[in-house]
């Protein structure tokens, strides 16, 4: 095999002086691919670049037919060329065209050549083309000759995706500016059209060549020394406090810093002609391919872990330029790996258009503030912050869980109609306002909100709720960076009670435990957590935290009427105890003379089933019961109620469910005690018709179901659907949903759902 005269470094060192010329990006192009066929000693070396179509066009070759550039183009699945394309990973062969891929094209006189030596040209894990080179003899390319071909393949990525090449291809845009569409969950409702804001900018690597090897050298070294020492510091500290990294991805991240493979690699990258943070660059690039490549979540959760180390060694190398004050232009859609509530709350939000994840699934707390906040998010897109560059136009479509990044005029124009199609019904929801919530036979049905935030209480006004009907009190220490003092969990609830003004709000003690994480508190490890130490429990063992929140709330509320309940109570016992707390917060108000509240009323949520057996008890201890649907249909199913795996396996309108409810309602109304269902089935028309139909008056459901349960009512006759209700019931068996007879009644009746 011939030895490559100079090596990858001269290679580096020519490659930089050809992006220096001043000459024609076709021009520059055509000096590369004869440059780096001659170092390889090839005969053949080509660039393939991926388009906006999907197809991998000829744009620029030594040694085949120079007729066929911008000619040629192929599939993005075809040939060779497409299957390096489709696996981001280098192909080595010595007799091409015995591979199965191998696909012939004539125009370009390629049947002479046997050794083939692909790479894909990868930029943050994107395959933005393929780079080639060929010979006739049927030689074998040694791992130097590839790893410098990956190398050189990185100096042209950031040539294409400069957008440098675009004027050589008219018409096509290149794949690193393609539309693209994908598919995550749904967070928050709603669709956003905006602007890319990235929440952690990426770190532009500028410098890809060295100047001064010793020195790249050098830089990288210290880098990863000081990157593992101050990743040991965070070990040893073992706390997780103020870091929000628990333990043990501390240590795994600690392990791939001394991982032998991934540093040899760098090394290597540099020994090759990269500054040091080209060589981090490129090794991350790999990685990042391969890791949206990985199925299997485990593996790709550690090849994440893999890509932060790399960022933290960017970090370390060029700087961080964070985007310090927080200020967002017009129409920011923030994208981000993963983000905390509090950063979300620390964003203008006026400019605020939607939110787009990596990570985060329905229930984490980002979810619920997004939706607090009516911000449309989506979380689960794989490799979200590398699809996009900032200021790239993107849509959020929180209702499926999609986005389309730089999107193609048909598809911005089909999402602008949808926003007019919603505004429209947002503005006929916005007319029954005033309405008063009573079916047609005359029934009326209390409609309040869901908060547990202060801004949720702006929707009061907007949606002409009831009132309060769960304020979710966890969500403040759960946004908060260490716990809440006394005086400050008084001031908001005063600001609550100051909102809400004459409105009845119903104020549930802290909900923690499960997956409501406080961040500054010891993370319990329990093998069941959603069964474990939690709500109540917790309230109960440790009554100080308990009573701190009882006395803020009776403080609050001096002068004024007070609903108080109580999550996850499982007996009536608990509830007693629970009541007894608070008998001796009031004894020790009064004692000091503090004022009263006017009026406290004590409720308790059902949402463990074992309440279902003590129903009359519990009916006749409490003031009032809220029912926790989310919950209650977790427990009674025995189904996570995060586990998309399962969530379909049950329905909440099959009669096992129904007779749950019922049972709650007639218990209830027959021990004078008031019922709420306040899960998220009282915010869906069907659902909630069916509560109304099982003797349900109240129901508390997010700000933006208000409208369409408002608008059901109206149109509803609640003895005709207590009736079908009751027929449905008596007649289908087998668990059998009533979802179908429900939804035929409504249909029947023009009771919109
Ligand atoms: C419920 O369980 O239905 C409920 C309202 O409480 P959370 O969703 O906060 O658990
Ligand atoms: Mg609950």
């Amino acid at each position: 095999m011939p030895a490559a005269p100079g090596g990858p470094r001269l290679l580096l060192r020519r490659l930089r002086e050809a992006m220096a010329e001043p000459v024609s990006p076709q021009a520059r192009l055509d000096r590369i691919v004869t440059l780096i066929a001659a170092n390889v000693v090839a005969e053949v070396c080509s660039v393939y670049v991926l388009s906006d179509d999907n197809t991998l066009e000829l744009f620029a070759t030594e040694g085949l037919n120079r007729e066929a550039v911008h000619l040629t183009r192929m599939r993005a699945d075809e040939g060779l060329v497409g299957l390096i394309a489709q696996t981001a990973e280098p192909l080595s062969l010595s007799d091409a065209q015995s591979h199965p891929s191998f696909s012939y094209r004539p125009e370009t006189g390629e049947e002479a050549y046997h050794a083939f030596l692909g790479v894909p040209l990868l930029r943050a894990g994107n395959t933005l083309g393929v780079l080639v080179v060929q010979n006739k003899t049927y030689r074998v390319y040694s791992e130097e000759e590839i790893e410098a071909l990956q190398t050189t393949a990185m100096v042209l990525s950031e040539m294409i995706a400069s957008g440098e090449l675009q004027a050589l291809a008219p018409g096509a845009g290149s794949a690193a500016r393609r539309a693209v569409s994908q598919r995550g969950v749904a967070l928050a409702d709603g669709i956003g059209l905006g602007h890319v804001v990235l929440h952690e900018p990426r770190i532009v690597v500028k410098r890809l060549i060295a100047e001064n090897l010793d020195r790249e050298v050098e830089r990288l070294e210290q880098a990863i020394g000081e990157v593992r020492s101050a990743i040991d510091d965070l070990v040893e500290r073992g706390d997780s406090i103020g870091t929000g990294e628990s333990r043990e991805v501390l240590e795994t991240v600690r392990m791939f810093a001394h991982d032998k493979g991934w540093l040899r690699r760098m090394r290597e990258a540099v020994q090759s002609g990269l500054t040091a943070e080209a060589a981090v660059e490129r090794v991350q690039s790999d990685n990042r391919a391969r890791m949206m490549r990985q199925s299997d979540p485990y593996l790709r959760d550690r090849l994440h872990d893999l890509d932060d180390l790399a960022n933290r060694l960017l970090r370390t190398l060029i700087g961080h330029e964070g985007n310090g004050d927080r200020v967002l232009p017009e129409n920011a859609i923030l994208v981000a790996r993963s983000m905390g509530p509090a950063a979300l709350l620390d964003y203008d939000r006026t400019a605020l258009r939607g939110v787009v994840l990596e990570e985060g699934g329905p229930t984490s707390h980002i979810a619920i503030v997004a939706r607090a906040l009516g911000i449309p998010a989506v979380g689960e897109i794989a490799n979200a912050t590398a699809l996009c560059d900032a200021g790239d136009a993107i849509i959020v479509d929180g209702a499926t869980g999609e986005i389309q990044v730089r999107p193609g005029p048909e598809i911005e124009a089909a999402y602008g109609e949808m926003v007019r199609v919603r505004a429209k019904r947002q503005e006929q929801y916005r007319a029954l306002r005033d309405l008063p919530a009573v079916t047609r036979d005359g029934v009326a049905i209390g409609l309040q909100l869901n908060a547990g935030l202060l801004i949720d209480l702006t929707h009061l006004a907007e949606t002409g709720a009831d009132g309060i009907g769960l304020f979710r009190t966890e969500l403040q220490f759960m946004v908060a960076q260490r716990m809440p003092s006394a005086a400050e969990q008084q001031t908001l609830y005063e600001a609550v009670f100051t909102a809400t003004g004459d409105l009845p709000v119903t104020i549930r003690t802290l909900d923690i435990g499960g997956d409501k994480i406080l961040p500054y508190m010891p993370a319990l490890e329990e093998e069941n957590p959603a069964l474990g130490w939690r709500a109540i429990r917790i309230g109960l063992d440790r009554p100080a935290l308990l009573r701190v929140q009882l006395r803020a709330l009776l403080r609050a509320a001096g002068g004024r009427p007070l609903k108080i309940m109580f999550p996850m109570v499982a007996t009536v016992d608990e509830f007693t105890r629970a009541k007894a707390i608070v008998e001796r917060e009031k004894a020790h108000l009064r004692r000091h003379g503090h004022p009263l509240p006017s009026d406290c009323k004590l409720g308790v949520m059902v949402e463990v089933p074992s309440l279902l057996f003590q129903i009359d008890e519990i009916a006749r201890a409490a003031d009032f019961l809220s029912v926790g649907s989310n919950d209650l249909m977790q427990f009674l199913f025995a189904v996570d109620r995060e586990n998309r795996r399962v969530a379909g396996r049950f329905d909440t309108l099959s009669v096992p469910a129904l007779r749950a409810f019922r049972l709650i309602a007639e218990r209830a109304a027959a021990a004078g005690c008031p019922a709420t269902v306040c899960g998220e089935i009282g915010g869906k028309p069907l659902e909630a018709m069916a509560l109304i139909g099982l003797g349900f008056r109240h129901l508390s459901m997010s700000p933006a179901a208000i409208g369409p349960v408002k608008a059901m009512v109206l149109a509803l006759d609640a003895a005709a659907i207590a009736a079908v209700i009751d027929a449905e019931m008596a007649r289908a068996g087998d668990g059998a949903t009533l979802r179908p007879a429900l939804s035929a009644f409504a249909k029947a009746h023009g009771v919109p759902i």
